[in-house]
């Protein structure tokens, strides 16, 4: 599994998923088409698939320029989603499994930052990597847009069971700013500090944050490590406002 990863707009992710065995490619998202088009094209690939995460503009704005400019004709978002996502072609439901090259793919409905939320969990053999959009970030989650506290917290738990070594890739650059609410939250836990000192030294070098892992989110996450949703609300309204 090789995963390019495609920065476009302000702080926005998007991704190119290879398989490397079938020579197939699936993009995660699409803000912005001429970033995702260039890496493409520099790259020298060919994507089948456009798995858009939720339905924000800052994730699916050029799904139909990209699609049509790559001859795509499948655009996967959760079934809730649809009239939501433009260019559209499959409703997704929790839980359900695909093929795609020799990954498979595994759909997650992660509701709470938006209801059609999805994370594409990835598996090739031993390798493992889950695209989060702006549910899960690392060291932090997405706002509450149109979800509950509920609603975050089932979503943070049914990634937390995914394994340890799961590579997670998410949709912003918003590491720096989540680690130091990290740190207000628990100003003793040692995995925040060593997390805020890799960080700093990937971004002083124009490198991105991700990928992290289900075991780094699970010790340094303040919303992954919210014991229930209660807490989890509390720590995600205290974010809001939080500098
Ligand atoms: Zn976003
Ligand atoms: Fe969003």
């Amino acid at each position: 599994m090789r995963i390019e990863i495609v920065p476009y707009l302000k702080d926005n992710y998007g991704y190119l998923v290879v398989c490397e065995k079938t020579n197939v490619c699936a993009i995660v998202d699409t803000g912005e088409a001429a970033p995702i088009l260039a890496a493409v094209a520099k790259h020298g690939l060919s994507p089948s698939v456009i798995w858009s995460t939720h339905h924000h503009p800052d994730h699916t704005a050029a799904n139909e320029d990209v699609a049509k400019a790559l001859k795509i004709t499948e655009i996967t978002a959760h079934t809730s989603d649809r009239g939501r996502v433009p260019g559209q072609t499959r409703e997704l439901r929790d839980g359900e499994t695909f093929s795609f090259g020799s990954f498979a793919v595994r759909a997650l409905h992660v509701p709470g930052h938006t209801m059609g939320a999805v994370a594409y969990f990835v598996s090739d053999g031993d390798e493992r990597a889950v695209f989060t959009g702006d549910t899960l970030f690392v060291a932090g989650c997405g706002r509450l847009f149109e979800g509950t506290p509920e609603d975050m917290f089932n979503s943070m738990r049914e990634l937390a069971e995914l394994p340890g070594d799961t590579r997670v890739y998410c949709g912003h650059e918003y590491t720096e700013a989540n680690l130091r609410f990290a740190a207000n939250v628990e100003p003793d836990n040692a995995a925040v500090s060593a997390a805020i000192a890799r960080a700093k030294t990937k971004r002083a070098g124009g490198a991105p944050t991700v990928p992290s892992t289900i075991a780094e989110e699970l010790a340094t996450n303040p919303f992954m490590r919210a014991k229930n949703a209660v807490e989890l609300g509390q720590r995600r309204s205290r974010k809001d406002t939080f500098k």
